[in-house]
């Protein structure tokens, strides 16, 4: 009894001088961001598509296959955010020829990813080509900004000549999610980490609110543009892409990602085949952005 009271003494007497039992536990380290691995993967090609519907400006008879692709952001403790959503619906393949479709809840299994082990969708914008395949991915979360949302879902008096290239199947599947908010995720503007080591930017204007985002890799921070930069082309001859709400504003954003990327070369462009041939590996349709 004695020897538990003198104990007990000694820590009143200690912690009155200010010194707690855990004086030497070690300091707290600065808090490491996560390290994710990107991956373009593809899922289909458009065959001879007119470049000047990419490049501001390019040559009228210019034609290329353009690249399908959805980026994987694989990170620590099986967070797997898959950075667009592809399309699968019949109607597009009556519309445009496709060659090498994979349906993205397939393409992804290349990659090592299931399906279901997807957590989240970040739709970087609404058109049917990056939109269309969320609803293959039924519980996981979905990111958009706020305003894109407004713009193309829920805003009836947007203006319909801008809603060319969204689908009502698409925007039917974000109504029927958005009264869980633990599902949706909108997102209020430019620069935020919503993510921890995921940054999410607006100012591309490839529609309304488009987005892209900057994530921290063990290469430093990738930049996945989608298309607020169709190809390596736009960002070599600065030039608009083709398709903007504003030009002035899509180029501010290109030159945004060079300082945003810890190398140019780790800007990731939405359409541009280039980056399977930059970043061979692991091949088979994969890319690994490092
Ligand atoms: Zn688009």
């Amino acid at each position: 009894m004695i020897r538990k009271m003198s104990a007990l003494m000694l820590l009143f007497a200690l912690s009155a001088m200010g010194i707690s039992a855990d004086q030497n536990a070690p300091a707290p380290q600065p808090e490491v961001k996560p390290a994710y691995q990107v991956f373009a993967i593809s899922y289909g090609v458009i065959p001879d598509f007119p470049v000047a519907q990419l490049v501001a400006g390019a040559d009228k008879s210019r034609k290329m296959d353009i690249q399908l692709m959805v980026w994987l952001l694989k990170g620590p403790g099986g967070r797997n955010i898959l950075v667009d959503s592809g399309f699968y619906r019949e109607k597009y393949f009556k519309q445009y020829k496709i060659k090498d479709f994979i349906k993205p809840s397939e393409a992804v299994r290349k990659a090592g990813v299931k399906p279901q082990e997807i957590t989240d969708v970040v739709i970087t914008h609404m058109h049917w080509d990056h939109a269309g395949g969320a609803d293959l991915f039924p519980t996981a979360k979905v990111w958009i900004q706020k305003d894109e949302y407004k713009y193309y879902v829920t805003d009836p008096d947007s203006p319909a000549k801008n809603k060319s290239g969204i689908d009502p199947d698409d925007v039917a599947w974000l109504v029927k999610i958005a009264g869980n908010r633990k599902q949706l995720k909108l997102v209020d503007g430019d620069a935020k980490e919503m993510i921890r080591g995921i940054v999410f930017y607006t100012g591309g204007r490839h529609t309304y609110a488009s987005q892209y985002l900057g994530v921290n890799t063990k290469a430093g921070t990738v930049v996945v543009a989608s298309d607020n930069l169709y190809l390596y082309e736009n960002l070599e001859k600065h030039a608009p892409i083709a398709s903007t709400f504003d030009a002035a504003s899509n180029l501010n954003a290109q030159d945004r990602m060079k300082k945003i990327a810890s190398n140019p070369r780790l800007i990731v462009p939405g359409h541009d085949p280039e980056v399977f041939v930059r970043f061979p590996k692991p091949g088979n349709g994969v890319a690994k952005i490092e």
